[in-house]
């Protein structure tokens, strides 16, 4: 974190958000605040330029033609890739994990360029997965993750992508590979998932985990007394 403000760009709420992803960065800012440190949320609209030097990036998940909207206008954006790449940490969820990685094929067999960010590729598979997901998260200390998936896109990671976590149940990549049968992707800063609900609100350690990140400190834990409940509705 450069300033001492914690800057959340919301990239293209306008564009892609199906299961009110932009929640995530609500959460964000929440757990910054309550730990004193200020943090502000901006919103980045297909309008506008977007700035570079946001400390977090959000993406959401969205249908096929707004996807490929995105992708096209993040991939016009080189500053902004550049900082993606460096030094912000970026969560993608949904398309925006299939708009991180080097391609997408549509249901006509077409190719469309993705960031290239992750090593992973997407197609259009035989059906959508729908319903919930657990998945055991690779992620130091963050644990078991829950969320909603719903997605035809069937993601393929290359040899050295990890996986973001473990499927226990649901579809999640739709793929296997070195570590079974992986959910989203990690790399370094990069963090990218098939989870809506949104994510972060069902996962507050995924969210203490890029805020760690981001800020480059240890934060103290914040108490988390709904979490068992929470888990258990979503795990029974
Ligand atoms: N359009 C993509 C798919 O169906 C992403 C869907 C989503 O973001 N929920 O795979």
């Amino acid at each position: 974190m450069s300033a001492a403000e914690l800057t959340i760009g919301v990239l293209l709420p306008d564009v892609l958000g199906t299961y009110s992803d932009a929640g995530n960065a609500v959460i964000l800012a929440k757990r910054a605040q309550w730990r004193g440190i200020p943090a502000q949320i901006h919103r980045i609209t297909a309008t506008t330029t977007p700035p570079a030097g946001c400390d977090i990036y959000l993406i959401g998940g969205g249908e096929d033609t707004a996807q490929l909207f995105a992708a096209d206008w993040l991939g016009r954006q080189r500053t902004l890739r550049a900082a993606m790449a460096g030094r912000a940490v970026t969560l993608a969820v949904c398309a925006g994990l299939q708009i991180l990685g080097s391609t997408m094929r549509d249901r006509s067999g077409h190719d469309h360029p993705g960031l290239g960010l992750l090593d992973l590729s997407t197609v259009a598979g035989p059906r959508r997965a729908v319903g919930e997901v657990v998945s055991s998260c690779l992620l130091p200390g963050v644990g078991t993750l829950t969320g909603f998936e719903n997605h035809q896109g069937v993601t393929t990671l290359g040899p050295d992508q990890s996986p973001l976590g473990v499927v226990q149940s649901g579809t999640g990549n739709g793929t296997r590979g070195r570590h079974g049968h992986g959910e989203g992707a990690w790399s370094g800063r990069i963090i990218g998932t098939y989870l809506h609900g949104p994510v972060l609100a069902r996962n507050p350690l995924l969210a203490d985990h890029i805020l760690q990140l981001a800020t480059g400190r240890d934060l103290e834990p914040i108490d988390l007394p709904d979490l068992p409940a929470l888990r258990r509705t979503y795990l029974a």
